[in-house]
């Protein structure tokens, strides 16, 4: 991407956002030296709190887990104003700055950082969505024993709330256009691995089915059928969050914000990181975000960025994690399409869980890996480097043998 970014640092950053990205953008900025002015918007009254916690432990965790805590960043420190409960509505140019219209008044800035997240997309009013801790609250207390929970969609929150309710022992129906768990993130032959898993904790789940309503309890399916019960849960995706960018840059404002790797829009002045944006990576191409590594590791490469600093000439793969139905799941990388020609996938099978390699050629671009933490390093490891390993296909196949072994020399 090329952009005419005026070069030398900025004296006065807003960051838009309040949560996981936007507080590790500040800490970034104040890490690697930013004195000008840092001023942080977002528009939940909540000081930035970590989201997965939401689903997996949405029964037995009653406040949110605070980020200041978590990761040791004290906001009021790092940034000179912190304006929370306060969203962005618009952002202008005016001459070399920007201009950020919030619902109090407009902050200029020479440098902005959109790091706003994503929002749920919720076709049916009726149905109730899992994405804050308000959202979090009332779930919990509608989700409660002898009642009936469906949910719809078979993707990571589903599987999670679908998971930690029926531990509970509440009922819980799981709705899937798709014809097998977690198809659209996975693929569907190796979604379909995860089928069991709903069995096993007891959840019913119904797959190719096409919910065209939500009435109160009452979900009516494109046959014409109903299933009813207590609360509905819509877990069917998200979008970037890019209203308020929208006079700036109509054509992205329509997605994720495509970024280089530093996270540079085409926008001068602007950067994206996080659920937003889709940054161009150094093995993977343009990755989209919307995982919680992302959203902690990006913003280094964006404060780096904007301080005109080097980037590292290596960079940890992206990776996305999920506990679900009693099984830890990680996906790294890239993974490849299913029948994508010239590529592969092993399945290695292990004590306590399974991997499955994707190969592009003989190189390893990606990994699913369940319930093998040793693996999960290993393979962590192996994507991070300068280059992608190019692995003996024999040996890769053989789960006795540890990866590593298997990387042929270059
Ligand atoms: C229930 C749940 C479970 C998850 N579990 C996992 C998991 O297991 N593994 C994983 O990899 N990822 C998980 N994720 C995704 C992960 O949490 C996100 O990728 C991460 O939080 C993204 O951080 P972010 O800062 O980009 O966006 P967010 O955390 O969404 O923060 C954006 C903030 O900006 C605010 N904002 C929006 N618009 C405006 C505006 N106009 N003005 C000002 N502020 C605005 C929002 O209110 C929000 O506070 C989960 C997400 C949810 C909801």
């Amino acid at each position: 991407m090329t952009t005419d970014e005026p070069l030398g640092v900025p004296d006065r950053v807003v960051v838009v956002g309040g949560g996981l990205a936007g507080l590790r953008t500040l800490a970034e900025l104040r890490g690697l030296g930013f004195a000008g002015e840092l001023t942080w918007v977002g528009s939940e009254t909540r000081p930035a709190y970590d989201r997965p916690p939401l689903s997996k432990e949405l029964l037995s965790r009653a406040e949110p887990l605070w980020l200041a805590e978590d990761l040791g960043h004290d906001h009021l420190e790092l940034a000179d104003a912190v304006h929370l409960g306060r969203a962005a509505s618009g952002i202008r140019r005016a001459g070399d700055a920007l201009v950020l219209t919030t619902d109090e008044g407009e902050l200029t800035a020479d440098a902005v950082v959109a790091a706003t997240g994503s929002v749920p997309v919720r076709p049916w009013p009726d149905a109730v969505a899992l994405h804050n801790a308000d959202d979090a609250a009332h779930l919990r207390d509608q989700v409660r024993p002898g009642r009936h929970v469906i949910v719809i969609g078979a993707g990571w929150i589903g599987a999670e709330v679908a998971g930690v309710a029926a531990a509970a022992g509440i009922r819980v129906t799981v709705l899937e256009a798709g014809s097998a768990p977690l198809w659209r993130q996975l693929g569907e032959a190796t979604g379909e691995r995860t089928r069991e898993w709903y069995t096993t904790a007891g959840v019913e789940l119904r797959t190719d089915v096409i919910v065209t309503d939500v009435a109160g309890g009452t979900v009516t399916l494109d046959d014409g059928t109903e299933v009813s019960g207590d609360v509905v849960l819509s877990a069917v995706g998200v979008r970037p969050a890019t209203g308020w960018l929208a006079d700036l840059a109509p054509t992205l404002a329509s997605g994720h914000l495509p970024t280089d790797r530093a996270g540079r829009t085409s926008v001068p002045g602007l950067w994206a990181v996080g659920d937003i944006a889709v940054r161009e990576t150094l093995h993977f191409g343009p990755v989209p975000g919307g995982h919680w590594f992302t959203a902690l590791r990006d913003p280094a490469l964006v404060a780096a960025g904007i301080l005109g600093l080097p980037l590292p000439s290596t960079e940890p793969a992206p990776e996305v994690f999920s506990d679900q139905l009693g099984h830890h799941l990680e996906v790294l990388g890239r993974l490849v399409r299913e029948g994508e020609p010239g590529t592969r996938r092993i399945f290695r099978a292990g004590e306590t869980g399974w991997s499955e390699l994707h190969l592009s050629g003989q190189r390893l671009v990606g990994a699913v890996v369940v319930d093998l933490p040793r693996e999960v390093a290993a393979i962590r490891k192996l994507l991070r480097g300068e280059s992608l390993p190019s692995l003996d296909l024999a040996l890769a196949a053989d789960p006795a043998t540890p990866l590593r072994s298997a990387v042929l020399p270059t």
